[in-house]
């Protein structure tokens, strides 16, 4: 049984929406992940369905190890073509905004989004949404975006209709959004939701080797490099600190995705409970924040680093030289002292 979380009006708005418009482009966030991706090919292969023209656009491009999965090719990165993105974005009749709290989060293509005549549908589960959208799903607790997708689509009731290609794609947001299932993931009816996506069709093990384990030789030489020489560890806060400048990354001809998931490996080293990845790209420093339990990411992320995100999983950026950065970094983190100590007892106890 799953149950009706969303809010009725909601889903049927949302469903209005679908069937007024001919015309719909769906957009994520820059270096979009897993949910990012799986949220958009998920709901953009449910309206190709319905026989709707459509186009998924990401700023920036998907990361080599997702290019797989079902839409990815046919998907769009703006930054490759402008001109014929703004095209698609002025002339769609509906523009579905997903996995993501305000506009900023879509660099770019912010001003282009903004400034479209269509109707705007945001769906997502970060908190603060922005009141960019004339209709606005947002829910927190969820464990994704794609767990939302797939509840939309069930509630229009559409689920008999939801295809395998689009199952897989729902299924992979969800993996990738709970590190396979393994934080922000304790709601039962996650489960009860795998279990109807595998009736679909989806080969869970399939989806997880060709996502994880499926990566370039030069990702592991450059985590060595990471570990042992860009990784400090402060013993009585519990925070972990790693870095890559740009330099770094080159030598180790870096791609979109090849350090994603660095941030949370120090979380798995007994006492450490907030782990700090400092990457330099584009001559600014973007930064990951992941912590356990209550240590509070998102608004230190907020405060210091025009950031946020989830409780313990935020990003944010650093316009100061990565020594500065991270010499900062320290003070500030002290902000978070007491809960970090509090952490510390909680974990190793
Ligand atoms: P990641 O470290 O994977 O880039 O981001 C972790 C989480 O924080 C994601 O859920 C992401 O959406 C959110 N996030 C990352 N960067 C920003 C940012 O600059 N602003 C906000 N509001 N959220 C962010
Ligand atoms: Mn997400």
């Amino acid at each position: 049984m799953i149950t009706k979380i969303i809010k009725e009006d909601l889903i049927t708005e949302t469903k209005a929406e679908f069937e007024s418009a001919d015309s719909i482009v769906l957009v994520s966030h820059t270096s979009p992940d897993g949910d990012a991706i799986g949220s958009t090919l998920a709901l953009g292969l449910f309206l190709q369905s319905q026989g709707k023209k459509v186009a998924v656009i990401y700023p920036t491009a998907i990361p080599e190890n997702l290019n797989w999965l079902p839409g990815a090719k046919e998907s769009l990165i703006y930054a490759n073509n402008p001109n014929g993105a703004n095209e698609l974005i002025k002339n769609a009749d509906l523009i579905c905004c997903l996995d993501f709290n305000e506009l900023k989060r879509i660099g770019d293509m912010a001003i282009p989004v903004a400034e479209a005549p269509g109707r705007k549908l945001l769906i997502d589960h970060h908190t603060n949404p922005s009141s960019f959208a004339d209709i606005l799903i947002s829910y927190p607790l969820m464990s994704s975006t794609s767990e939302m997708i797939f509840r939309v689509i069930c509630r229009m009731g559409y689920f008999a209709e939801m295809s395998v290609e689009c199952a897989t794609c729902i299924y992979l947001g969800m993996m990738t959004d709970t590190g396979a299932f393994t934080f922000n993931s304790n709601h039962p009816e996650i489960y009860t939701i795998i279990s109807e996506l595998i009736k679909k069709g989806v080969n869970k093990d399939e989806v997880y080797r060709r996502t994880y384990n499926n990566n370039k030789e030069s990702r592991y030489r450059m985590l060595g490099h990471l570990l042992s020489n860009n990784m400090r560890i402060n013993k009585d806060l519990g925070v972990a600190t790693l870095w890559l400048t740009e330099e770094e990354l080159m030598r180790y001809n870096y791609e979109a995705g090849d350090t994603e998931g660095f941030v949370n490996i120090p979380l798995e080293i007994k006492g450490v409970v907030c782990s700090v990845f400092f990457k330099e790209t584009e001559g600014k420093i973007r930064i990951s924040f992941r912590s356990l339990g209550d240590v509070p990411l998102n608004e230190f992320a907020k405060k210091y680093y025009n950031g946020g995100g989830h409780l313990n999983a935020s990003g944010g950026e650093s316009f100061e030289p990565m020594q500065e950065t991270l010499k900062n970094f320290e003070t500030n983190i002290l902000d978070l002292k007491d809960v970090l100590k509090k952490e510390i007892e909680r974990q190793t106890k």
